[in-house]
C-alpha cells in the first residue's frame, strides 16, 4: 500500500471495535478498484459527536458507525436519508460540503442478502427475534417489501412495541396498513403463534462467539415453523439458531453476506463507484478465510 498526499482516509467508529472487519472488506475492494483510499478503525470511547466533527475537520470522506452510536451520532449530521431517518439508525455518513449525510446501508446490505438467497418478503409471515438495531433495519425491510406480518419477539417487550410502533406508522404514511400486520410479543408466547411456515430473523446477540451455545429459543416445536432462519450473526459461521432450523427442516444463513453488502453499499456511496460482482465475489472468498 503506497500512502502519499492523495490518499483518502475512511473509517469506523464504534465501541468496542477491535474486531471489526470492516477494515479488510475495504482496504481490499480499494486494492482491487485501484483505488488511494485506507480505511482505518477509530476507537471512540464516548464522544461520537466530537469524532464527527473531528472526523470532517480532519477531510475524512465517509465513516462507518457502529455499536452504540448509530442513533446518538445523527444528530451531529448535516441530513439524513429518509428510510434512514424513519429507522432511527445510520451507519454509513458520506462526505459532503454541508457536513456528513447519514444513510443506514444495514437495510440495503439485508435486503441484497436476501434476494442473493432468492428469499421474497412480499406476503410472508416474518418473525423477528430480538428489538435492537439491527432488528428495527429488519422490521422496516419487511415492511417495504410489504410482507404479510411481521412479529417482534423481545426480552424487553417495550422495545419491541416501539419499534412496531414506528413501523405502523410509516405503512401508514406509504398507505399499505392494510398489507402488513405488525405486532410485538414476548419470547415465551411463541407457543400462541398461528402454525404459519415463517422467515425467521434471528437479530439478538445470543449464539455471537465465544457464547456459541446459546439460542433466545430452543424449542423444536418453535422452529418447527421455521422454512427460512436468518441469524445476523456471522461469527460462528453456524450459528445454534441456524442448527436448530436445520435440524428442523429449514433452510439456515447466517449474517455475512448481509456484513459484505452493507459494506459494499457504503464504498459505492462515498466513491461514487460501483463495485463489480468479480471483486464482491472476491472479498466474500476473503471473509470466509475469517
Ligand atoms: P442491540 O441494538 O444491542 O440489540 C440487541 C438485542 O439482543 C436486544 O433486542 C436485546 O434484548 C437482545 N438481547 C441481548 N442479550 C440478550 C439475552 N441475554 N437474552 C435475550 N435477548 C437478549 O444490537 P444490534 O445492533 O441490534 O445487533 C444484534 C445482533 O445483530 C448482533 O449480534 C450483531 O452482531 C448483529 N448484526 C449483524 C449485522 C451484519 O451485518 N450481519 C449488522 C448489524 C447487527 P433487550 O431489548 O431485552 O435488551
Amino acid at each position: 500500500m503506497n500512502i502519499d498526499g492523495e490518499t483518502r482516509i475512511l473509517g469506523i467508529i464504534g465501541y468496542p471495535i477491535r474486531h471489526t472487519k470492516s477494515p479488510l472488506i475495504h482496504n481490499l475492494i480499494a486494492k482491487r478498484q485501484g483505488q488511494n483510499l485506507i480505511y482505518v478503525p477509530f476507537e471512540v470511547e464516548s464522544d461520537a459527536a466530537l469524532a464527527v466533527q473531528g472526523a470532517y475537520a480532519l477531510g475524512i470522506t465517509g465513516m462507518n458507525v457502529t455499536v452504540p452510536y448509530k442513533t446518538t451520532v445523527m444528530e451531529s449530521l448535516a441530513g439524513v436519508e429518509e428510510l434512514a431517518g424513519r429507522i432511527g439508525a445510520v451507519n454509513t455518513l458520506v462526505r459532503t460540503e454541508a457536513g456528513f449525510q447519514g444513510y443506514n446501508t444495514d437495510i440495503s446490505g439485508l435486503e441484497r442478502e436476501l434476494s442473493s438467497e432468492g428469499i421474497l418478503l412480499a406476503g410472508r409471515h416474518v418473525l423477528l427475534l430480538g428489538a435492537g438495531g439491527a432488528a428495527r433495519a429488519a422490521a422496516f425491510l419487511c415492511a417495504k417489501e410489504r410482507a404479510a406480518s411481521v412479529i417482534l419477539l423481545n426480552r424487553t417487550l417495550q422495545k419491541a412495541e416501539a419499534i412496531a410502533q414506528d413501523v405502523r406508522a410509516y405503512l401508514e404514511e406509504t398507505e399499505a396498513a392494510e398489507e402488513t400486520e405488525v405486532r410485538a410479543m414476548p419470547f415465551d408466547s411463541y407457543p400462541e403463534l398461528a402454525k404459519e411456515r415463517y422467515i425467521v430473523f434471528q437479530c439478538t446477540q445470543l449464539g455471537l462467539y465465544p457464547r456459541v451455545e446459546e439460542a433466545v429459543i430452543e424449542d423444536s416445536a418453535f422452529y418447527e415453523m421455521a422454512e427460512v432462519g436468518i441469524d445476523l450473526i456471522y461469527n460462528p459461521r453456524v450459528t445454534k439458531f441456524m442448527r436448530l432450523v436445520e435440524e428442523n427442516g429449514g433452510r439456515a444463513y447466517n449474517g455475512l453476506k448481509m456484513l459484505l453488502y452493507q459494506a459494499v453499499r457504503a464504498y459505492e456511496l462515498w466513491t461514487k463507484t460501483t463495485v463489480s460482482d468479480e471483486i464482491v465475489d472476491e472479498v466474500y472468498e476473503r471473509l470466509l478465510i475469517g
